[in-house]
């Protein structure tokens, strides 16, 4: 879990340079406002069976966002539901 909830503000971590964004909370649906700082920030946010990983704009981490999706996308492709063609 990279992202870690305090009283008075949103911190996210970074999967892969450990970077770290502070926001301070402004109240209902801050969280929401965060996240889409964060995203226009170039960060991304990767889901993961139910959990998710942040990873910043810096180059090396945006590979490791593509690598991590390839990783996710060639299980759910391995699953036997696959038989379309
Ligand atoms: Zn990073």
């Amino acid at each position: 879990m990279s992202m870690s909830e305090y009283e008075d503000a949103f911190v996210f971590a970074c999967d892969g340079c450990g970077l770290s964004a502070e926001f301070v909370r402004g109240g209902p649906g801050s969280f929401m406002a965060c996240v889409s700082e964060i995203k226009y920030r170039g960060w991304r946010i990767v889901r993961e069976d139910g959990d998710y990983s942040h990873f910043c704009s810096n180059p090396d981490c945006r590979a490791s966002v593509a690598k991590k999706s390839a990783a996710i996308a060639k299980r759910l492709l391995d699953q036997p539901l696959r038989t379309v063609k």
